[in-house]
């Protein structure tokens, strides 16, 4: 998920691989470090650090300081964002093998790094590090016969997850491997050297001239080839990709802004929060981080969620989740409401604290008092080793990759996907079934798919967005679970465009609001196949009467809803716990394009700071 960078060639494999580094700084990460080849057979030279390149710099100075200057010509780099063990040195990779000849680099997750480890435990390795990725270094090491490539062909045939890898080894100070499977690796081909990198943002300084890797490639390089094979050895040819973008384009991938970059992994990330965690055949998920086994959780007997702003509109989708699947009385509180409230916790209260970056410091009040006060205590966080994941002693990470624009994105799709699973996992403690669990969990495994073929809708959102983009005030509408859904699309508007955006329970409507409607004042009804649908037909209709234009999320192919709609954006069928993800997604892109067409500062809105460490 972050940044990798490879170098092999007569130049100062170093000044290469920190430069590149700084050039993949822009995704986020928590520590960064270095491997180099000291000659051949030799230790590999590990220089790394929690915190910036810029303290690898310092970190790598200080290793040198006194000796005599020399070429490194082999040598690989990494960014981390930490998914298994805190942003610390020793977790930091490069990680090297036991005998300290054999270096990786990983972005990625490797699902059943537990079970590889054990064994490898038991052969005699020793680990240095909490990460998931450390077991590949010592793989490679068990599986090396002279043949660098034979042996990272081995290593991987053990894992499971998601992976981009580079290798080096002192025993082949002339050869630099990379994998890929699920996370990009990407070789620059240069005359007389080669880089690889995660991103060819670390590469374009050198060569225009690249070539991506399929998953299940294998690549092996050397200063002046690169060959690439299939893991059984069956050489493949890839072709080769001219890049002309500009440097700043490809710091975003492409996209204008981090959100809008953000929006589109949605697919990915959801994904991510999903691996290895769905137990299909016992209709449940298995959340190792929750600390509980079956009894545990059957003793759940309140949920209790503590939230801010959009992670609160997470927190509402989880009530309903944890009441209708798994029959717990569950509310969401404010977080700052629930610490200054003095609130009830009962023995078997849970206490589930949601905070993309983790340090949010009223969510971190809370936690906090929930300890006090006895809670079981969970938390569901973005950033690996951050103040709430470790105060609160148990939860689940989002594995969404480090989140840059302010306005929230992927992390709520995560938040949710999460809290869906908690509530699977809970519910088949009680009344639900193995066959209606396993139902669940099928659906969720679409949930990917989901969201790729709402982003898919992206050109009639513009058309939509272009249309409205001048308007002052709006609302959001809708019931059961698109209630929550209506006050998260409110928030992203106003956060992003700075117009004046209101969610509300349709219900609601005629208890108030309805005395603002009118022309100018276009209302976003939340009207998917799900219960709920008929009665906000209602609202529309009185939208309607006063000539409000009601701007329609809704299932393809629902006709119902056509003579009440100035526009509709077209949302895939899919059951009602699952749909505020994709009616979310649909309102993240009308926002985003909506402040575009404004002229917003996307990624950095006025007033608003990406994590909120005050009160
Ligand atoms: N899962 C690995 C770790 O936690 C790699 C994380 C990354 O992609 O940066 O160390």
């Amino acid at each position: 998920m972050c940044g990798i960078v490879g170098y092999i060639g007569p130049k100062n494999s170093v000044d290469i691989i920190v430069s590149g580094l700084h050039r993949l700084e822009y995704r986020g990460y928590d520590s960064a470090g270095i491997a180099l080849c000291q000659g051949r057979d030799e230790k590999l030279l590990v220089i790394k650090t929690p915190g910036k390149i810029s303290d690898l710099e310092t970190a790598i100075r200080a290793a040198f300081a006194g000796k005599e200057a020399r070429n490194y010509t082999l040598g690989i780099g990494h960014t981390r964002w930490a998914t298994h063990g805190a942003p610390t040195r020793e977790n930091a990779h490069p990680h090297v093998s036991r005998n300290g000849q054999f270096a990786i680099v990983h972005n990625g997750i490797i699902e059943n790094y537990a079970e590889l480890k054990a064994r490898l435990i038991k052969k005699g390795f020793v680990f240095a590090s909490e990460t998931d990725s450390e077991v590949i270094a010592h793989l490679i090491e068990e599986c090396y016969v002279g043949d660098l490539r034979g042996a990272v062909a081995a290593a991987i045939e053990k894992l499971e997850g998601a992976y981009g890898i580079a290798v080096i080894s002192s025993k082949h100070p002339d050869t630099l491997v990379a994998v890929r499977k699920g996370s990009p690796i990407v070789v620059g081909i240069c005359d007389g050297e080669t880089i690889v990198a995660s991103d060819v943002s670390a590469i374009v300084n050198y060569t225009k001239r690249v070539i991506f890797l399929n998953d299940g490639d294998i690549l092996t390089a050397t200063a002046d080839s690169v060959e690439i094979a299939s893991i059984k050895n069956v050489p493949v040819t890839r072709e080769m990709t001219h890049i002309d973008w500009d440097i700043r384009d490809i710091e975003k991938g492409g996209y204008a802004h981090f959100m809008l970059k953000e929006i589109h992994e949605q697919p990915a990330t959801i994904a991510n929060a999903l691996r290895g965690r769905l137990i299909e055949s016992e209709g449940t998920a298995k959340l190792s981080g929750m600390l509980m086994g079956p009894s545990d959780m059957a003793r759940i007997d309140r949920v209790s969620i503590a939230a801010c702003g959009t992670s609160y509109h997470a927190g509402m989708v989880g009530k309903y989740l944890f009441e209708d699947f798994a029959s717990i009385p569950s509310e969401v509180q404010q977080a700052a409401e629930f610490r200054d409230r003095n609130p009830i916790i009962q023995r078997d209260t849970c206490l589930i604290a949601i905070s993309q970056s983790g340090e949010t410091a009223d969510t971190l009040a809370a936690v906090r008092e929930g300890h006090q006060k006895g809670a079981v205590v969970m938390g569901i966080c973005n950033v690996v080793g951050s103040t709430i994941a470790r105060e609160a002693g148990r939860g689940v990470y989002l594995h969404a990759g480090p989140e840059i624009g302010v306005a929230s994105t992927k992390a709520f799709t995560s938040q949710v996907t999460v809290l869906t699973m908690m509530a699977i996992a809970l519910a088949r403690t009680r009344r639900l079934s193995v066959n209606a669990g396993r139902e669940m969990i099928q659906q969720l495994a679409k949930l990917p798919g989901i969201a790729e073929q709402v982003i898919a809708q992206e050109s009639v959102i513009i058309k939509i967005a272009e249309k409205y983009a001048d308007m002052r005030d709006c609302f959001y509408i809708g019931r059961g679970y698109m209630y929550p859904a209506a006050l998260e699309g409110a928030l992203k508007l106003k956060e992003i465009s700075y117009i004046h955006a209101e969610g509300y329970h349709a219900s609601e409507l005629k208890h108030g609001p309805i005395a603002l409607l009118e022309k100018t004042v276009p209302v976003i009804a939340l009207v998917p196949n799900v219960p709920g649908k008929i009665k906000t037909m209602g609202n529309m209709q009185e939208c309607k009467a006063r000539h409000s234009p009601v701007i329609a999320i809704a299932t393809e192919g629902d006709r119902d809803i056509e003579s009440l709609s100035e526009d509709i954006i077209r949302i895939p069928p899919c059951p009602e716990f699952l749909a505020p993800i994709p009616a979310v997604i649909a309102e993240q892109l009308l926002a985003y394009h909506i402040a575009r067409l404004r002229g917003c500062s996307i990624d950095q809105p006025r007033n608003l700071a990406k994590s909120v460490t005050v009160e």
